[in-house]
This record gives C-alpha cells, sequence and structure tokens, in this order.
C-alpha cells in the first residue's frame, strides 16, 4: 500500500549526522513515501501545532528520507530537530512542491543551480537522484565547513562562493560569481534559498538576457 502523498505520517529518527556545529542531516524512516526530488515535507512534533518545511536532501533511490538542516539562532524548530535522538518521533507531511525537474526535461536540458546555504539540499535530492543531469552547481555560504558533503559532487560542476573566508574556493558572494562568469542564457536556473539572494540572482538573470520562463524559485526565508 502506498502512502497517500497528502497524508501526515509518523516517521522515527534514524540518524542525526553533524555536518558542523550547527548545520545536520536528519535521517527519518521513508515509510513507503513517494517523493519527486526538489519537493519538501512538513515536519512537526507528534500532537504540537509548530511545524516547518524542509527540502528532501536524499535520493529518490533511498530507503530512509535526509534533510538538511542548520539551527536558527533564537528558532523555535530548529534548535529542537537538532537535539533528537534516533527513535525520536516525528510527524511528516507532503511531500509537497513544484520545484522539480519534469521528467520529459531530465535528459535535454542544461541546468544551472543555485543555492544559498542549505538551499543546496533539493539539489542535493535532484544530483543523487539523477547522476546523469547535465547541470553547474552554485553554493554560496560564509565559511568554508558550509560547503555541505562536497564530495559528493563532481569537482567541475561544483563551484562554492565563500564569501568570509579566504582559501581554495572562489572568494566573494555566489552573486557575484554569477555575473564574473559565463552561464548558458538558453539554461533553465533553479534558485533556491534566502530572498535577498534570489532577488539579486533574478535581476542578474534578467540583465544576462534569460527568459523569466526558464527560472523556478524556492524562497526559504
Ligand atoms: C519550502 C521550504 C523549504 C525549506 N527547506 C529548508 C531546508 O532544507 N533546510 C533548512 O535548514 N531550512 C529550510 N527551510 C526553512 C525552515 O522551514 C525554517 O524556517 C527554519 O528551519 C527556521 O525554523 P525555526 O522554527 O527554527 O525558526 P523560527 O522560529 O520559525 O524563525 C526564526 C527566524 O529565522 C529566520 N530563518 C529561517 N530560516 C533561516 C536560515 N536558514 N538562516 C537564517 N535565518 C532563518 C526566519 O525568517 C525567522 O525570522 C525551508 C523553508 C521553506 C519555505
Amino acid at each position: 500500500m502506498e502512502i497517500l502523498t497528502d497524508q501526515k505520517t509518523i516517521s522515527k529518527v534514524l540518524d542525526v549526522r553533524y555536518i558542523t556545529e550547527n548545520t545536520f542531516v536528519l535521517r527519518i524512516e521513508r515509510n513507503r513515501i513517494k517523493f519527486d526530488p526538489g519537493q519538501h515535507m512538513v515536519i512537526g512534533f507528534p500532537g504540537e501545532m509548530e511545524n516547518r518545511e524542509y527540502s528532501i536532501y536524499s535520493s529518490v533511490k533511498d530507503d530512509f528520507i535526509e534533510f538538511l538542516i542548520k539551527e536558527v539562532d533564537d528558532g523555535k524548530l530548529s534548535k529542537r530537530l537538532k537535539l533528537v535522538e534516533s527513535g525520536t518521533e516525528l510527524q511528516i507531511q507532503g511531500p509537497y512542491g513544484y520545484f522539480v525537474i519534469p521528467e520529459h526535461d531530465k535528459n535535454k536540458q542544461e541546468y544551472v543551480f543555485v543555492a544559498s546555504g542549505t538551499g543546496i539540499a533539493p539539489f542535493h535530492s535532484m544530483i543523487m537522484s539523477n547522476p546523469e543531469l547535465n547541470y553547474q552547481l552554485l553554493h554560496g555560504i560564509r565559511k568554508y565547513n558550509e560547503a555541505y558533503d562536497s564530495n559528493h559532487y563532481p569537482i567541475e560542476k561544483h563551484n562554492v562562493c565563500v564569501s568570509q573566508d579566504s582559501g581554495n574556493y572562489y572568494y566573494g558572494r555566489v552573486t557575484q560569481y554569477l555575473k564574473e562568469k559565463k552561464f548558458p542564457v538558453d539554461a533553465v536556473y533553479y534558485l533556491c534559498g534566502n530572498s535577498s539572494m534570489i532577488d539579486e540572482v533574478l535581476d542578474i538573470l534578467h540583465e544576462k538576457g534569460v527568459d523569466a520562463q526558464n527560472i523556478r524559485t524556492e524562497v526559504y526565508f
């Protein structure tokens, strides 16, 4: 029996993997939930009203579901999720959203994925689910250690932009990188993360002549 996509379900925590002091990968039971890479789910504690959206981080091929979550200072839910232990029950709803790659476009199109911070989560799911995708991934972060699971992406497709640390990566904001480098005008652009990055990228893409129909956005906050 498949679980209906909109149904609430209880899933147990299987693991919490810390990538940095305040960012972690939360792995839960999949419970036969079907999703398309790029979709998100709504997570809360059973019997409570407070819940939040989180993009699915894992691949459709995995028999668990993962989320990449950053603990927000003074945040109500992310702080509690960071502290859950294996076996804790969470209430899961979804999947939701249209920030996905249409099946018929997957092998035809070139994609440019632009993320800030944990906004890389839906792209990780898309790429792990479809490693053959023709894409460039741009990831804007402040510190080096926020290049989450950078070894999961081929180096030639993964463009990390670090704004507050110097070292081997591009030094500067992802918006600056996009302005400076050449990207195909006819690619499909997917943008995910905070609204100020997305607004700025929309302006840059407009200036570069990218058709608005070829841009998809997912705003986190
Ligand atoms: C479709 C969608 C998908 C999302 N996917 C993810 C995801 O994969 N990973 C993830 O970590 N978050 C994701 N978020 C954000 C998430 O839903 C929560 O907003 C976030 O975890 C803060 O919740 P909180 O209860 O801890 O903080 P709250 O008590 O709700 O809010 C505290 C404040 O923090 C701000 N805020 C929210 N997120 C951030 C952030 N990342 N950095 C700085 N400030 C922030 C809010 O605007 C608010 O002002 C997503 C949001 C949406 C709408």
